[in-house]
């Protein structure tokens, strides 16, 4: 029969890889597995945290997929069993594949940060994963008190999406100046630099005059233990913060799933063939996005897009027999500071002699300085990208 590929996580790499995949090859069957039967977006929940989108607004059905002729099932992948080649769902089927590609996101490192785990981030959650975490933290600041004190935990490299602590703390602040005029915000970091730092700093200024606190690694940032039930954070300098409100972004690794199928190594993410994205550890299975080593892409849901959309090409040429096509990727992270005040970086990368890099001056970052209108267009190229990448995805 006609050749089986199954993929894993119908997320920004998973669901671009199911749906490019089928265009490119109609004869192969591909089926898609996620458990959610919409998937709410990362990308502008921070917006529905400043009260300027919709929570529905950024979730997407599975019937664009349908229609493009992909079998989408509405279960987890609880297993792999790599040397026969099969799948095994919560739902108890197990399914056989040709390709397998998994796309599974991210974990948290649950107990990583002392006093943090699924339990205390009902209490202080993360939203790092779009969903009840998402109106849970909307929630909490909805109801935080005028004068209260917003506490972020942020994590050491590498996370998903390097920028959008600093896009939450703009998008809270936003909140908070028409709504909640004296409160704070305390940006705690396990780290002395930041992506696009220059234009989040001068950004927060121009905005929020002091609102935002960012205090680096070195100048006693790095949090050391978490107290949820008193919403108390100790660095490991042993200085104590008290929060209003408080958002631990943990350590992160690979979604499970990926351990199951042997593809990660000790670092707890995957490392891939930078001109396939398949596992450098196991054949025939293809890794994308967050769970990958794809540096010097960042872990964003374009890079994952744009990896999904080569792994389709290899996949559908290896089923016909023919040289896979040279691989190029893309990325652009948007970042809203204001409702009218934008920046992004963006780099465009290529694999040199087995390495994934960025093609020297092919990317960067908005021009430091720029006037109201740059970064008005700004707000609106990222809007604008928003619809654009879901339409390819999803809708
Ligand atoms: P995901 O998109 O998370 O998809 C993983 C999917 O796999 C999930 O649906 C999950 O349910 C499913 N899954 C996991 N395990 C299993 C299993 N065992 N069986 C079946 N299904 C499984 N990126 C941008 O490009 N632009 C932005 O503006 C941007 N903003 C962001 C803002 C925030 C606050 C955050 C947290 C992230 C942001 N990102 C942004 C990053 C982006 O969300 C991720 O990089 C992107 O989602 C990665 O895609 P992925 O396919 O690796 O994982």
């Amino acid at each position: 029969g006609s050749a089986h590929v199954v993929v894993v996580g119908g997320g920004f790499g998973g669901a671009t890889a199911a749906r490019y995949l089928k265009a490119r090859a109609p004869q192969v069957r591909v089926t898609l597995i996620e458990p959610a039967q919409r998937f709410y977006t990362c990308p502008f929940s921070n917006l529905v945290l400043a009260g300027l989108r919709s929570f529905e607004s950024i979730g997407h059905s599975y019937d664009g997929l349908r229609k493009a002729g992909i079998e989408v099932i509405h279960a987890r992948a609880d297993n792999v069993d790599t040397s026969a080649r099969r799948v095994l769902l919560s739902s108890g089927q197990a399914l056989s594949y040709d390709k397998l590609v998994l796309s599974p996101g991210i974990d948290m490192r649950w107990g990583a940060l002392e006093g943090y785990d699924e339990a205390t981030s009902q209490l202080a959650p993360h939203a790092w994963k779009a969903g009840p975490q998402t109106l849970l933290l909307k929630k909490q600041i909805d109801a935080m008190p005028d004068g209260g004190k917003f506490v972020m935990v942020i994590p050491a490299n590498p996370f998903r999406c390097p920028p959008g602590p600093y896009e939450r703390a703009a998008m809270v602040a936003h909140y908070f100046k028409q709504h909640k005029p004296k409160s704070k915000i305390l940006l705690l970091d396990n780290k002395d630099a930041f992506s696009k730092q220059g234009l989040f700093l001068q950004g927060f200024k121009a905005l929020y005059g002091d609102m935002i606190e960012w205090v680096k690694q070195s100048d006693d940032g790095q949090v050391a233990r978490v107290d949820a039930k008193r919403l108390e954070v100790e660095t490991s300098f042993g200085t104590k913060h008290q929060a209003d409100v408080l958002n631990v972004i943990p350590p992160q690794k690979a979604g499970f799933i990926a351990d199951r199928a042997g593809v990660t190594d000790a670092s707890g993410w995957v490392p891939v063939k930078p001109d396939s994205f398949e596992s450098t550890l196991v054949s025939n299975v293809y890794v994308l996005g967050d769970a990958t080593q794809a540096a010097p892409m960042p872990k964003s849901g374009f890079s994952a897009n744009t990896q999904g959309k080569v792994a389709a090409a290899v996949i559908a040429a290896q089923l016909a027999g023919q040289a896979a096509p040279a691989a190029a990727f893309a990325n652009t992270c948007y970042s809203l500071i204001g409702t009218n005040y934008g920046i992004s970086v963006a780099g465009v990368y290529r694999t040199d002699a087995g390495k994934l890099i960025e093609v020297a001056g092919s990317g960067g970052v908005s021009p430091a300085d720029a006037d109201a209108g740059f970064r008005k267009a700004e707000a609106e190229y990222g809007a604008a990208w928003y619809k654009s990448i879901s339409t390819d995805i999803w809708d």
